[in-house]
């Protein structure tokens, strides 16, 4: 083996041993640390994190990698060493190009955001928040111009959380999806809705526990190498390929908002627990595609969670577990899983309506990075818009503009490959049916590891080593396009609502 080759994994062993004790510490003050234990462990970790980035950063690995990058030792590499050389070379150089007060700055001004966008979020007020989201924006600008510097810069943004995706392509698939959705969503609404009268009460949460743990074993995800845990906000962590963590939040009200995340996080865990484990502690492990890694959580959730036929092999044990589903039939389960309603929070928002919720946001993100739209006029655009795709037009800042921290921390960009991800799903679908027969079928008949397995070959063990366009091609020979989801939502609800 290449020398520099082997001093590089020593090297990246050592990082990996700061980011497993980060990782380690970050879970336990998420779901268990007391809170007054809180600070100590702020101090460790950032210990711990700072040591990590400080040796991610360094003029040694630099160097290790010009080494490795020479044509002659290349050359010399297998695919997954010459993937992570080269990668990692790429993202050295790009972070290296931003000026270190630039980026401390940018860290404080994040944190500072953050608070603000909490406390204008509580007062309803967004004028608390404008001042910072202005800094964010004129800063995010700065520094893409740093890493990116030939390119525009929303397509930049656009690009470090799917890359190779740009605004020319999203804006064709948004388009598509508004042209035959906006008129279909509105038909819904005016169509008879389904009585939620059962779902209301007080459902135990150690029987929510329990239907998790059933939920997740059912679809795929393996306890030898994961578990679970519970937080304010359902998340997935993953330490290494056999080492992926979940959790949840449950509410004795909202039985069926536990069990959709446990699906989700499910799907992006199963992922994670299904790279090639030869890719552990380097850049071809974790999949850093938000795409792709949504279109596994959202392949779980929608296509193969809100299909009736999903339930049938174990809608019994669900009521063994809650009794009061025994009197709530599969039927009327299946219809409020699918229940679509013009509902403010994308959070809480159905397969459907959730489409609109994703492309507002792109929306205005390009307002802002591209026609320099005033940031005090983004709450009544956002209004505006709500209006126009949903019919419904929020109250209060808190329930509209404010509703997600995503700019608080300069995340702009992200929010397209939520819905990305749900595009990509309808072309793995037909896919799926092409190779492997009618999913309905598979699911009614308790094959749903067939239907993991074959997520498991196509796209889970490549990690981040193909990206969002290669996976398509290499799994549906086509270029990305909304028509197989359109098709999907039309013959789903024109059913569902009895709509000609
Ligand atoms: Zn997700």
């Amino acid at each position: 083996m290449s020398k520099a080759l082997d001093e590089l994994k020593q090297y990246l062993e050592t990082v990996n041993h700061y980011i497993r004790a980060t990782n380690l510490l970050y879970w336990d003050m998420k779901t268990k640390a007391p809170a007054l234990g809180l600070e100590g462990h702020t101090n460790t970790l950032t210990y711990f994190s700072t040591e990590a980035f400080r040796m991610q950063t360094s003029d040694e690995l630099s160097s290790l990698l010009e080494r490795l990058a020479a044509p002659e030792e290349l050359k010399e590499l297998d695919d997954m060493w010459t993937f992570v050389v080269k990668r990692m070379k790429r993202d050295y150089d790009r972070n290296k190009r931003i000026p270190k007060d630039l980026y401390e700055r940018f860290v404080r001004a994040q944190a500072e955001a953050g608070f603000a966008w909490e406390e204008a979020k509580n007062a309803s007020d967004f004028s608390v928040f404008a001042p910072h989201l202005k800094n964010m924006i004129t800063m995010t600008k700065e520094i893409t111009g740093y890493t990116d510097p030939d390119k525009e810069v929303y397509d930049a943004l656009l690009n470090q959380y799917e890359e190779g995706m740009d605004s020319a392509t999203i804006d064709g698939i948004f388009e598509d999806l508004k042209k035959e959705l906006i008129p279909l969503v509105s038909q819904i609404l005016s169509a008879k809705q389904p009585d939620d009268g059962k779902f209301k009460g007080v459902f135990d949460m150690d029987a929510q526990r329990k239907v998790e743990k059933l939920l997740l074993s059912y679809i795929g995800f393996s306890f030898e190498k994961g578990t679970t845990g519970e937080t304010e906000h359902p998340f997935t962590m993953e330490f290494s390929s056999k080492d992926v963590r979940v959790t949840n939040h449950f509410h004795e009200d909202m039985p069926i908002s536990a069990m959709f995340s446990a699906i989700h996080e499910g799907g992006h865990a199963i992922f994670e627990q299904n790279i090639n484990s030869d890719y552990d502690g380097t850049a071809a492990g974790n999949c850093t595609y938000m795409g792709i890694h949504e279109s596994q959580s959202r392949f779980y959730e929608n296509i193969l969670g809100r299909n009736k036929n999903f339930w049938i092999p174990i809608y019994d044990k669900v009521g063994e577990l809650l009794p009061q589903f025994k009197d709530i039939t599969l039927e009327e389960f299946y219809r409020e899983i699918n229940h679509v309603r013009n509902s403010l929070i994308r959070t809480e928002a159905d397969e459907l309506t959730y489409c609109f919720h994703i492309i507002l946001r792109y929306e205005i993100e390009k307002a802002i990075f591209r026609d320099d739209i005033d940031v005090n006029e983004l709450p009544a655009l956002w209004n505006r818009k709500m209006q126009e795709y949903l019919q419904i037009t929020p109250s209060n800042d808190a329930q509209g503009i404010l509703q997600d921290m995503h700019w608080s921390d300069g995340s702009f960009g992200y929010f397209p490959s939520y819905l990305l991800g749900n595009v990509y799903d309808g072309m793995y679908l037909d896919k799926i049916e092409e190779e492997l027969g009618s999913v309905d079928d598979l699911l009614k008949e308790g094959r749903i590891g067939e239907i993991t397995k074959w997520l498991n070959e196509k796209i889970h063990r490549y990690g981040s080593t193909r990206t969002p366009r290669e996976v398509l091609s290499a799994v549906c020979g086509k270029e990305v396009s909304a028509e197989p989801l359109i098709r999907y939502f039309k013959e789903k609800y024109t059913a569902l609502y009895g709509i000609q």
